[in-house]
């Protein structure tokens, strides 16, 4: 593994964002790269860019300047059609907040991903219960997010990301809204994906969180 091509590359990227006149530099000249298997940590203080560098490795955004690769593919050079069915195939998403959809049961929310994806509708329920087992949520299918706690709606998000199989997860502040036993769970199950050949690149403000990954990157001003 050690020797194996990064999943994701960015090379000098820079994200800025103008306001009036002036310029926001939110990522500024950053390279990294990320292999399948890894865990990266990025840890930095609130407004130091962390969320649009992880825009930039979830391939939601392009760089100002600078190149990211996902594979072999150069992300910038992609449509937004292009860019989306990558982020479909191969990067799942988990965020502070959850992003549930309140109207639909678990294994609905679970199930939103496959819509938008080429797996036979044949294959759907399988999927998602296959998902929801991995973290221990199959007994909840048919609950609703307002009737689950904060753990559970996070490991419905986590099952949400894994439906469609993807090579890396992203969690932005995963644990921020939870209690911190709790946060020891979520924690657990998002760094067991590494260890089933997943990317992992976890945003947080926790030390402790983020000393658990392979490597730490702390953003300053981006
Ligand atoms: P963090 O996640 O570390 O709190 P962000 O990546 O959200 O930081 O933001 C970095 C900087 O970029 C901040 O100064 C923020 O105000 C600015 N920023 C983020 N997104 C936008 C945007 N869409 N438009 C303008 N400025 C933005
Ligand atoms: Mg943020």
């Amino acid at each position: 593994m050690a020797d194996a091509p990064p999943l994701v590359s960015l090379t000098d990227v820079r994200k800025t964002y103008r306001k009036g006149d002036t310029e926001i530099h939110a990522v500024d000249g950053v390279s990294l790269g990320i292999k399948a298997g890894e865990s990266l940590a990025i840890v930095g203080r609130s407004g130091s860019g962390k969320s649009t560098l992880m825009s930039l490795i979830g391939c939601i955004d392009v760089p100002t300047s600078g190149h990211v690769s996902f594979g072999n593919r150069r992300v910038e050079s992609m449509s937004d059609r292009e860019r989306s069915r990558l982020r479909n195939q191969s990067i799942g998403f988990v965020f502070q907040s959850f992003h549930l959809i309140p109207e639909l049961t678990v294994e609905r929310n679970v199930e939103t991903p496959l819509l938008y994806s080429d797996t036979p509708e044949s294959a759907w329920s399988e999927r998602v219960h296959k998902a929801l087992d991995a973290v221990g949520l199959e007994a909840r299918k048919t609950h609703f997010p307002s009737e689950l706690s904060g753990g559970e709606a996070q490991r419905v998000a986590i099952a949400r990301a894994l439906v469609c199989d993807p090579e890396m997860v992203l969690a932005d502040e995963p644990t921020g809204n939870l209690d911190s036993i709790t946060e020891r769970e979520i924690a657990d199950l998002l760094f067991s994906l590494p260890r089933s050949g997943r990317a992992l690149v976890l945003i947080t403000h926790d030390m402790s969180l983020a000393l658990r990954a392979n490597r730490r990157i702390e953003l300053r001003d981006g």
